[in-house]
């Protein structure tokens, strides 16, 4: 709490919080909705969630009419970018898919902020074990904070439970982690967070929380002339 605080404090109108309405997404709007009334969010739009995802979004819409909630679209609907780049990418080419529709998408949003806050948790993966509450993102080139990057599975559970907050019913049919319908399966109990996500590719993240080139050379949209 004092972290988000400190952020909102520190970056006023400045700051966005980028939420994909997972638990931890929950708990976040719920402690920014005690800090801030108008805190501005944005769900990253894939057009490929699952329609939980989209029914929990209108529940948490009209239970904080305060947040200010936008839904950023990738430049290519899921139809474009089959004509353009080829159908169903995610089966062949992830991190491409990722950059359309997430990566790009996020960028473009982030341009009119200094910082940016994530739900992420140390828990959740090895990629994940070096993040700070606050970071500086080399990829976006802007402030990161992550205020729940302690906090254990059970921690977030808990305090949805206490708080009598909605949750995506994937979460107890198996989906710890909840992403784009496509690339997201429920796990095993006891397996790890996201090892239900990109299922059969060496793809741990969708790329927002990795640092380095942000330019994807897409040499499809070179031979087209986009
Ligand atoms: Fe595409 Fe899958 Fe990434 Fe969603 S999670 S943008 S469907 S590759």
């Amino acid at each position: 709490m004092d972290v988000l605080k400190w952020a909102f404090q520190q970056y006023g109108e400045q700051i966005i919080y980028a939420c994909s309405f997972g638990a931890e997404g929950i708990v976040l709007i719920d402690l920014i909705s005690k800090i801030s009334t108008k805190a501005k969010v944005v769900f990253l739009d894939t057009g490929l969630h699952f329609p939980e995802t989209y029914e929990l979004i209108e529940r948490v819409k009209n239970l904080y009419p305060n947040i200010q909630l936008t839904k950023v679209t990738p430049k290519w609907s899921v139809q474009e970018q089959a004509e353009r780049v080829g159908d169903k990418l995610w089966k062949t080419d992830p991190n491409r898919c990722c950059y359309f529709r997430k990566v790009e998408p996020l960028q473009r949003t982030l341009t009119k902020y200094e910082a940016w806050i994530s739900g992420i948790r140390k828990e959740q993966s090895l990629s994940r074990q070096k993040t700070e509450y606050i970071n500086k993102d080399e990829k976006f080139q802007k402030i990161k904070i992550c205020p729940l990057i302690h906090w254990t599975w059970e921690d977030v559970l808990r305090y949805i439970q206490l708080n009598h907050l909605p949750y995506n019913p994937l979460h107890d049919q198996g989906f710890p982690s909840i992403g784009c319908a496509p690339c997201t399966l429920p796990v095993e109990s006891g397996a790890d967070f996201r090892s239900g996500r990109w299922k059969g590719f060496a793809k741990t993240e969708c790329g927002i929380h990795q640092n380095g080139n942000l330019v994807f050379n897409d040499s499809s949209q070179r031979k087209k002339g986009n």
